[in-house]
C-alpha cells in the first residue's frame, strides 16, 4: 500500500510502498478514506514537536471504512464508515482508570509515536473506533478525531455556566469547531477572535455573535463593550501565543477561565497574584480527548446541533500530500481544514 511518510526532520514526505497492516486479535483493517493535516504535523515535520523514531507514516485524524476484521473483533462489520481515536490506551494503568487516558502512561499516538493515517490501510483495536453519523462525509467525519475533539474535551474543562460570556481565539479548524461547542455547553454569548476576516465570517455563519480581528481592533475596548466592562467569562486559546495569552488573561472577568490548548513554544510569564488572586481566575490546560468525549459528540452532528459545512476547506490526494502542508502552513486560501481524501 501507498503511505506518506516522514524520512527526516524539516523534509517533505515522501509517498512510499510499504506492506500492508494485517489486523490482529481484537483489531480491525480500516481502508482509510480522508485523514485530516494538523497543525501538529507541521511541528511534527519541523522537529518542534518531537517524534519517537523515524521514519514514520504521520496523520493523526483519520475516517475510512471497515476492511478487515480481527479474530474476536465483533462490534464493527466490513463497509462500516467509522472515525479513528488517535491515542491508542493500554486501559491498565492508574490513568486510563481514573477516566484520564489522554494520559495513559502506556499510549501510543497514531501519526506520531507509531504509523498513522496518511496512508492507504491502517490497522487499530477496535475499541478506538466510533461510526460516523450518516449525516456527515467521510472527510467531516475525520476530524471529529480532534478537530472536533480537542476543543470539545478543552471546553468540558472550561466548565462553562448558562448565561456566560464564552471568547474562542485563534478560528482554524478547532477554533471554529469550539464557536459551535460552547454555545451547545451553554455559552450565551460566543466572541470569534482572529486576524483574519475570511476566518471570522466563517465564525459567524456557525454562530459567533462577536468578531474580533485582533490585527486590526482593540481587542480590549472591543470586550469592555461587549461585556459592558465585565470581562469575559471563559477564554479558550488555540493560538500559544504569548501576546495573546496576555490579552486574554487581562479579558478575563472575576472567576474567569483562560483554557490553554495552542502549543506555546516559549515562555509565558504571570504574576500569580495580580493575574490571577485578585479575581480568582484560572488558567487550565487541555489536551487531546477522552473516548467519552466522541460518544457525544457524534451524537451532537447526529442531531444536527453541530454543523459540518464549513469544516473541509481543501481536499487534496494522499500524492499531493506536501502540497495539503503547504496549503496550511502558508494559510493559502484560508484553510479551516485540509484534508488528505481518497473518496
Ligand atoms: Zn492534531
Ligand atoms: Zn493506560
Amino acid at each position: 500500500m501507498k503511505a506518506a511518510r516522514l524520512f527526516k526532520i524539516k523534509e517533505d514526505l515522501q509517498v512510499v510502498n510499504v506492506p500492508e497492516p494485517v489486523p490482529g486479535r481484537g483489531e480491525v483493517l480500516i481502508n482509510i478514506m480522508a485523514t485530516g493535516i494538523c497543525t501538529s504535523d507541521l511541528h511534527y515535520r519541523d522537529g518542534s514537536s518531537k517524534i519517537k523514531a523515524l521514519p514514520i507514516t504521520l496523520g493523526h485524524e483519520i475516517a475510512g471504512l471497515i476492511q478487515d476484521v480481527g479474530d474476536d473483533a465483533t462490534l464493527f462489520s466490513v463497509g462500516e464508515r467509522v472515525g479513528v481515536y488517535y491515542l491508542i490506551t493500554c486501559g491498565k494503568c492508574h490513568n486510563c482508570k481514573m477516566g484520564r487516558e489522554n494520559y495513559c502512561q502506556y499510549a501510543e499516538m497514531l501519526g506520531k509515536t507509531i504509523d498513522g493515517g496518511f496512508a492507504e490501510y491502517l490497522v487499530v483495536p477496535e475499541r478506538n473506533l466510533f461510526r460516523l453519523p450518516r449525516n456527515v462525509s467521510l472527510a467531516q467525519g475525520a476530524l471529529i478525531s480532534d478537530a472536533i475533539g480537542t476543543p470539545f474535551h478543552a471546553l468540558t474543562r472550561a466548565r462553562i455556566q448558562m448565561g456566560e460570556t464564552v471568547m474562542i481565539v485563534g478560528i482554524g479548524g478547532l477554533g471554529l469547531h469550539a464557536v459551535q461547542l460552547a454555545r451547545v455547553m451553554g455559552a450565551t454569548t460566543v466572541i470569534a477572535v482572529d486576524i483574519n476576516d475570511e476566518k471570522l465570517s466563517t465564525a459567524t455563519i456557525v454562530g459567533a455573535d462577536f468578531v474580533v480581528n485582533a490585527a486590526s481592533e482593540s481587542l480590549l475596548d472591543n470586550l469592555s463593550h461587549i461585556t459592558a466592562g465585565a470581562g469575559v467569562d471563559v477564554v479558550v486559546d488555540f493560538t500559544g501565543n504569548p501576546t495573546s495569552l496576555r490579552q486574554s488573561l487581562n479579558a478575563l472577568a472575576f472567576g474567569g477561565r483562560l483554557v490553554s490548548v495552542g502549543i506555546c513554544p516559549v515562555d509565558f510569564v504571570i504574576n500569580p497574584y495580580h493575574d490571577l488572586l485578585l479575581k480568582e481566575r484560572s488558567i487550565i490546560s487541555s489536551a487531546d480527548q477522552l473516548h467519552r468525549d466522541f460518544e457525544i459528540i457524534v451524537r451532537l452532528i447526529e442531531s444536527g446541533t453541530i454543523n459540518l459545512d464549513h469544516s473541509v476547506s481543501h481536499k487534496v490526494p494522499l500524492s499531493e500530500i506536501n502540497y495539503g502542508m503547504q496549503i496550511l502552513e502558508e494559510k493559502i486560501g484560508n484553510p479551516i481544514r485540509v484534508v488528505v481524501s481518497q473518496e
